[in-house]
């Protein structure tokens, strides 16, 4: 039996194991490593059936090409040369910013940077992103303003070593299970545990403070618990005066918010609210950790500007066991953000608009500088209108799955429709291949070499384990492929490893990675040069930006709050046994035995009152659309609040969510709208 040390292809937590590979090249199994830093032996359920879906009947497995209505069988040449063709004719005619790409959280590093290199170097335009838009896009908005870096500040073993935790919008045990563990045995220990959630969470039943606020008040609720820690003297006065500024405007926004006030606004208790202030800021170290209950709101950024500045009011950043800890939801989110496949940074955040920077590129990339575009390019989620109005001709999509992923499903359809040419790049059929004019057969995790970053900065290798199923290539390959036919002679690479060493020479925080270091442990960026050994803790000594900037937020309310039509709040997430739009997940055997239909969970109060009894067929309804969902009756969810998780292709929990965004990070409101349900005939 081989045995292939490789990195998850699942969740950011970045957990290592052996892919076993039997005589006959096939994937049979998976074997945990005990001498990684990560998982040390462990793995949750996806890990250890993460190499289920790679043999799957389903693989796409040739080039398909779209004539007259229906996908064809076709060579990769005939295939190839239509996409140069319609890509350069769209471009000729339109412009270069006629074109978008949707570059991929579940690739490789390498395979971003070269579509990143692709977008920018070849057809010249800024319009790249991803689905971190999605997830974290108000992370790297936020943390940015308040630390100077949009990324968790300390690693997966510093909560080994807090003394307690402030878990809000982040149902850990279920989302990244092998850090939730780690809450646990540490709260078994003796740290204490504040959890915010109004859904009963597994980590709140064992919380010393579970907060159940109401959906989308956490700006109020943080400047609640600020606002006891100012008033009873437990700031953190040294801290603030030697590494903050702009103290004195947030505290005056802060101060308008007692306790009282925000115990109306969250419909929790004064008592909860000082409480939490006490619990935190008295901790020797205290660490913040949140996800996507944090950051996918209408006013996302603001959320994540709170939670900073509860961590420089009590000085609890700096230092193991303490910090700012977004967990980033897939496999590579981070990676794919360090790679610039955004529409305003090149890798490593360096901007767009910096003339210097653009410089820098071209040069490496043997382009002429004034061929770099200097304008900020379309998210994913304004890619989406400008598909709708026509600005937008043609979509270049790389194992994204929009339909699935994105808020407004109708919406998302619509734009697809309207464009002129769209290529899919992915490993199976999925929804969004519906829209395309030619799909391209990409490899998964087990049939490539590259490497991940996960949600604690760590950069880790992926290796390949087995040879790639039919004629499917990995993303690397078909870009290069792909440059190469459209006259590029900077694509000319033969491993991987020559992509990192290129993208690491043009990305300061990535300048002292090489596969010949990263090895069995990888390196945690900040890496600055072949000697560095890595960061495993930000901002130790200053914050990237300098001082950490204190932000003054206000509460926001619901964009769309419940009304008599539609008396719920519904918010959307993921459950335990799957992984984001399911492609993978639902194509494992045990894991969609596990969790096999589409759900909603409602409180039995509501449930006895609309006649819903569990397990029965409801119908979920909000302005944008309808699904047909099972009930799932479970005191979990508060009165009146619904909660559906967004992985099923036959009950699409996006045909419901709204697209309004937030202004900066241009995140969509995912956790609150307006819905109603009833049993269905
Ligand atoms: Fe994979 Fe995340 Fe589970 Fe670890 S915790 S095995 S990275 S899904």
């Amino acid at each position: 039996m081989k045995k292939v040390l490789t990195t998850c292809p699942y969740c950011g937590t970045g957990c290592n194991f052996y892919l076993l590979v039997n005589d006959n090249e096939e994937l049979v199994g998976v074997e945990p490593s005990a001498n990684t830093p990560v998982s040390k032996g462990g793995l949750c359920i996806k890990g250890w059936n993460s190499f289920q879906f790679v043999n799957h009947p389903e693989r796409l497995t040739e080039p398909l090409i779209r004539k007259a209505g229906k996908l064809v069988e076709s060579s990769w040449e005939d295939a190839l040369s239509l996409i140069v063709e319609k890509l350069l004719g769209i471009q000729s005619k339109y412009g270069n910013d006629a074109l978008m790409f949707l570059s991929s959280a579940r690739a490789t590093n390498e395979e971003n940077y070269l579509l990143m290199k692709l977008a920018r170097g070849v057809f010249h335009t800024n319009n790249i992103d991803h689905c971190a838009r999605l997830c974290h896009a108000s992370t790297v908005t936020g943390l940015a303003e308040s630390f100077g870096s949009g990324a968790m500040s300390n690693s997966i073993s510093c909560f080994e070593k807090s003394d307690c935790f402030f878990v809000i919008g982040s149902n850990t045990t279920e989302q990244h299970p092998l850090i939730g563990t780690r809450i646990i045995k540490s709260k078994q220990s003796g740290a204490k545990l504040i959890v915010a959630d109004n859904r009963t969470i597994r980590l709140a039943r064992m919380a010393d403070l579970h907060i159940r606020h109401k959906n989308g008040t956490d700006i109020a609720l943080l400047n609640g618990i600020m606002h006891v820690i100012i008033q009873e003297k437990l700031a953190n006065e040294d801290f603030i005066s030697k590494r903050t500024e702009n103290y004195d405007a947030m505290r005056d926004v802060v101060l308008r918010y007692p306790p009282e006030r925000v115990a109306a606004i969250c419909e929790i208790s004064v008592n909860e609210i000082i409480l939490a202030a006490r619990i935190f800021a008295e901790a020797k170290n205290a660490m913040l950790v949140y996800s996507m209950g944090i950051t996918q709101h209408a006013h996302g950024v603001g959320n994540v500007k709170s939670c900073a500045n509860l961590a420089l009011l009590t000085g609890q950043i700096g230092r193991v066991g303490t910090g700012v800890n977004p967990l980033r939801g897939q496999n590579n989110v981070q990676g794919a953000c360090d790679m610039g496949a955004l529409p305003n940074f090149y890798t490593g955040y360096q901007k767009v608009i910096d003339s210097n920077i653009r410089d820098r590129f071209a040069k490496a990339w043997n382009v002429d500088n004034n061929s770099l575009s200097d304008k900020v390019g379309f998210s994913v989620t304004k890619a989406m209108d400008k598909a709708l109005d026509g600005t937008l001709k043609a979509f270049y999509i790389m194992g994204e799955n929009p339909v699935m992923s994105d808020a407004n499903q109708e919406h998302v359809k619509k734009a697809l429709e309207n464009l002129d040419f769209v290529v899919v790049q992915d490993i199976f059929y999925t929804p969004t291949c519906e829209y395309a004019d030619v799909i391209l057969p990409a490899v998964s995790f087990a049939e490539k070499d590259g490497t991940f970053t996960s949600t604690e900065r760590r950069v880790q290798l992926v290796r390949k384990a087995i040879e790639p199923i039919g004629e499917a290539r990995a993303d690397w390959q078909i870009i290069c492929d792909l440059a190469k036919r459209l006259g590029s002679a900077e694509f000319n690479y033969s491993k991987p490893a020559e992509i990192m060493k290129e993208l690491a020479s043009l990305t300061p925080i990535y300048g002292g990675i090489s596969y010949d270091r990263l090895g069995f442990t990888g390196l945690q960026w900040p890496c600055l040069d072949i000697n560095h050994p890595g960061t495993p803790i930000l901002h130790t000594e200053k914050f990237s930006r300098g001082l950490g900037k204190f932000s003054p937020v206000e509460h926001m309310g619901a964009v769309e709050p419940p009304d008599a039509e539609y008396p719920f709040v519904l918010s959307t997430g993921r459950c335990y046994f799957h992984y984001h739009t399911g492609t993978m997940t639902r194509r494992t055997r045990l894991l969609d035995r596990e969790e096999r239909f589409p759900y909603v969970e409602i409180n039995p109060i509501d449930a006895k009152k609309l006649n819903i009894k569990d397990r029965d067929f409801v119908m979920l309804k909000t302005r944008r659309g309808m699904i047909k969902v099972m009930a799932r009756v479970t005191d979990v969810i508060p009165v009146q609040v619904l909660f559906a998780p967004f992985h099923f292709v036959e009950g699409a929990a996006n045909a419901l969510t709204i697209n309004t965004c937030d202004p900066e990070a241009e995140i969509p409101e995912f956790k609150v709208c307006a819905a109603n349900l009833w049993r269905a005939e």
